[in-house]
């Protein structure tokens, strides 16, 4: 698959770069120029902004700092072309990262606010590049700046210098999309909690692509400084590159790597066909009401519509062959302890949902978990899991300390959990939500074993003919079930179980039972959470009762349940019979 591809795309270049050898007219030379920057300029924007969902008005900004990084270099410094070109890609990728790097870390800035910040960084590059000498008011001029000489007349070079810089992008935006990268960048555009849960590092994630979008998009713009030879403020920090990528994107696709070249092309084609003066209005006037068609009745864009619709048709990507997992490592500690919590504390807005709570798994062990709603289960879950940091106390899984590390390392250290109601990746199929876990869980597998490794996971729990499906084609019992399957992807030591019988019928709870006890056998310890009685004491080697985020019961399943305060706080609520 990768070599056809990539295949295609190298040979669809070379067979492009002969085209200065038919000695075109100008105008077309320049027209495919004009389609290949934008090109550039789309591709790299959903790179970060489709695959990941953080949409940016700010890739101006970056193309900007390519444009102004090769106009000094050459129109100032006397820097020849060529020499300035990695260093605009350079300076735009590094200061993507460093915004990155702070923009990232608010976690509130997500959707809309995201598109804001974007946007206002906008402005304040220009302002900097306006008011300092880097440009100072009256632009840069270019004109004497040496057009390399590689084929025939300055159109043909620009040609061809584009052609290479769409290849290289398109190249890059392919490999990102079908490798480890790109499905944690889809995994965050969908739920980002549950990537960071499953493993993924979002944060490094978000920056790499924000740095390789940047890069391309500073490339395009250096180039691009030559082409005009009069770079402007006003000219090149205006909303005609971001909104230009955007609609590019959504016309072709976000969701798939060559959707924006699609758009791109179209849009392009568009726009410079009505060229001259009255007619150039027509032009942005065919590109709106195109977009509105667009968004109205394709909402997944050209590339993603004729997916779905080879999809209908019956055109499914071909499955992996199910590849087994070798038993889980027993290293446990001696003492057979695998995790240990000590005196957890968690208080959200004033309400104390776990009160010094202390827990203990051995390896290999079932730890039934039960208590009222609202007793602090969930939130012990995930605490554990990293999602929430404790106020106080200690978390130590396989003699590490978890409480000072990033949230994806529990997944990478081995701890995987299911969720009440199930929180599958809804844009991905069955199968790549199940081969995430892999990639990113205890074992880090390379792509080719992870979906091997998937595939037995989906036929484990009898999901193997819905591989290809999306999640919200599963039902409540299949959709658990993936929960199931997803946990195990990680090869986990210790599994979280929380409420999987929830909503089943008895016969699923049978089914659901027998899983749970292949699952320790194969050599994960189990918490499992539970308000089925019956299933918990059939299943459980030992007990523990949450009330009010207290710990007030803790040993033998069929002693637990008799205590008196057990009785009260617990069975009293009247769940027991649910
Ligand atoms: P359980 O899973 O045992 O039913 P939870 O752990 O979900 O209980 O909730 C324990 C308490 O903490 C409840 O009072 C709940 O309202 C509160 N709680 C849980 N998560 C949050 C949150 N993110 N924000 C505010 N309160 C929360
Ligand atoms: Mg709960």
């Amino acid at each position: 698959m990768h070599s056809k591809v990539i295949g295609s795309l190298v040979s669809g270049a070379l067979l492009l770069a002969l085209l200065p050898l038919l000695q075109l007219p100008t105008f077309y030379e320049t027209l495919l120029y004009l389609i290949f920057h934008w090109i550039v300029l789309s591709v790299s924007w959903n790179i970060l902004s489709g695959y990941s969902g953080y949409f940016s008005f700010g890739h101006g900004a970056f193309y900007g700092v390519g444009v102004y990084t090769t106009a000094v270099l050459c129109g100032h410094a006397d820097w020849s072309f060529l020499a300035s070109l990695p260093v605009a890609a350079l300076v735009a990728a590094l200061f993507g990262v460093a915004l990155g790097a702070v923009v990232f870390r608010v976690k509130r800035l997500r959707g809309e606010l995201f598109a804001l910040m974007t946007l206002a960084i906008t402005f304040v590059v220009s302002m900097v590049i306006l008011n300092t000498p880097i440009d100072g008011g009256p632009g840069i001029y270019l004109s004497n700046v040496q057009v390399p000489h590689v084929y025939g007349s300055p159109s043909s070079t620009f040609y061809l210098l584009a052609l290479v810089l769409a290849l290289l992008t398109l190249l890059v935006a392919y490999l990102v999309y079908s490798g480890q990268l790109g499905l944690g960048l889809f995994a965050i555009h969908d739920d980002e909690d549950v990537a960071e849960v499953q493993g993924v590092p979002t944060y490094r994630y978000k920056l790499i692509a924000l740095g390789i979008s940047c890069g391309l998009a500073g490339l395009a713009g250096g180039v691009q400084a030559l082409f005009v030879s009069y770079v402007t403020v006003g000219e090149i920090f205006n909303m005609v590159v971001p909104l230009y990528v955007m609609l590019m994107s959504v016309l072709g696709g976000v969701r798939h790597w060559a959707g924006p070249a699609v758009g791109a092309i179209f849009i392009t084609i568009l726009l410079y066909s009505f060229t001259s003066g009255d007619m150039a209005v027509v032009g942005r006037a065919l590109v709106g009401f195109s977009l509105i068609a667009v968004i109205l009745f394709m909402p997944l864009g050209i590339v993603g519509q004729w997916l779905a619709r080879r999809r209908r048709l019956g055109a499914v990507p071909a499955l992996p062959k199910a590849v087994p997992p070798q038993a889980i490592a027993h290293s446990a500690p001696a003492h057979g302890e695998l995790f240990r919590a000590v005196g957890i504390d968690k208080n959200f807005n004033g309400v104390q949902a776990l009160a010094g709570v202390d827990l203990v798994v051995r390896s290999g062990e079932i730890l039934g978990l039960v208590g009222p709603n609202g007793s602090g289960k969930s939130t012990m879950v995930n605490v554990i899991t990293g999602f929430y940091k404790p106020d106080r106390g200690q978390l130590w899984f396989a003699e590490q300390d978890l409480v000072p590390q990033p949230s994806y390392r529990a997944a990478q250290l081995g701890i995987a959990r299911t969720y009440q109601i199930p929180r599958p990746y809804q844009n991905l199929t069955v199968l790549q939500n199940v081969v995430l876990p892999g990639l990113f869980g205890a074992q880090s597998l390379p792509m080719p074993q992870a979906r091997g490794q998937a595939m037995h996971w989906l036929e484990f729990v009898g999901l193997a003919d819905r591989a290809n499906s999306y999640p919200t084609e599963l039902n409540l019992h299949q959709r658990k079930f993936l929960e199931l399957a997803r946990a195990l992807a990680n090869a986990p030591r210790l599994v979280l179980l929380d409420e999987v019988l929830a909503g089943l019928t008895p016969t699923e709870i049978e089914h659901a039972i027998r899983t749970v006890r292949i699952i320790r056998d194969r050599g994960s310890a189990i918490l499992f959470i539970e308000h089925n009685m019956r299933a918990v004491l059939e299943l459980s080697d030992r007990l523990m009762v949450l009330n009010h985020g207290k710990v007030i019961a803790n040993g033998p399943p069929r002693e637990v349940v008799r205590q008196p305060d057990v009785i009260s706080a617990y069975l009293g609520a009247g769940a027991a019979s649910s």
